[in-house]
């Protein structure tokens, strides 16, 4: 009797969830777009194209990071032995720089997240700034880990525009250069095997629980990205188009 009752409110409860992750936007307020996934999950690929899609700016806490670490800036020289070992940066340092990007002026009408949250911290940081001022859409890039880890060992990235290629199945047409703007191609450091492998681990340790907590709130939507970058950007463009169709561009 009692796994009944047990079972019919869970029922009820994933028909709510799922009602929730399915609500339309609000068009006064900015969206904000995370991208959840695994290293290698397709969230830069897929943030990109997005971002061209919709206009809306491309965040990538990554990136940040690195970008402070070329220029040596005091933010870079504390966030670099954290790149360097795979490990996440402490959350403070996180934040000083997320919340400085989002608060640009680009930033008004939303922007795509990549990389951020990442642990349980960070989400409720962002919900706690957020809250009822923004509309949030949740994706969750789903993998394998074997993909995983064949996409991470043949990225290939452009120094220039940030495009993104593989070894194997989406090779530039000259080795080492860029199709698009002809800049030089190079394989992140944090690519390499022995830091992939910690970077999982990390992954599995402190961001997969993530995906718990947004379901829980009903605002987890779960995509196949085990695809191709084309299919996959087409589902991520579909659900956007029923859930914010203000973002689409006539
Ligand atoms: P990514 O480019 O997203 O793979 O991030 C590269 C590295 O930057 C990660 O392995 C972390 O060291 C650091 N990083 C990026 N975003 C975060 C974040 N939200 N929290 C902590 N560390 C981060």
């Amino acid at each position: 009797m009692l796994t009944k009752i047990f079972s019919i409110l869970l029922g009820l409860f994933m028909i709510t969830s799922q009602a929730k992750a399915e609500n339309k936007t609000s068009p006064d307020k900015p969206t904000v777009i995370i991208l959840l996934g695994a290293p290698g999950s397709g969230k830069g690929t897929q943030s990109l194209e997005l971002s061209k899609i919709l206009g809306l700016p491309h965040i990538s806490t990554g990136d940040l990071f690195r970008e402070n670490i070329k220029l040596d800036t005091d933010l870079g020289k504390q966030a670099k032995g954290y790149l360097e070992k795979g490990a996440l940066v402490p959350d403070e340092l996180v934040f000083d720089i997320l919340f400085d990007r989002i608060s640009k002026s680009d930033c008004a009408k939303g922007y795509i997240l990549d990389g951020f949250p990442r642990t349980s911290a960070q989400a409720h940081e962002l919900e706690d700034t957020l809250r009822n001022k923004a509309n949030f859409i949740i994706f969750n890039l789903k993998v394998s880990d074997a993909e995983i880890i064949r996409r991470l060992s043949g990225r290939l990235i452009c120094k220039k525009c940030g495009r993104i290629y593989q070894k194997d199945t989406n090779p530039p047409k000259v080795a080492g250069v860029c199709d698009f703007c002809g800049g030089e191609l190079y394989q992140r450091s944090d690519d390499k095997p022995e830091v992939v492998k910690e970077r999982l681990r990390v992954y599995y340790e402190q961001t997969k629980p993530l995906e718990d907590f947004y379901k829980q709130q009903g605002m987890l939507i779960d995509i196949d990205a085990e695809g191709a970058p084309d299919t996959v950007e087409k589902s991520l463009e579909a659900k956007v188009k029923d859930l914010a169709p203000q973002l689409i561009k006539k």
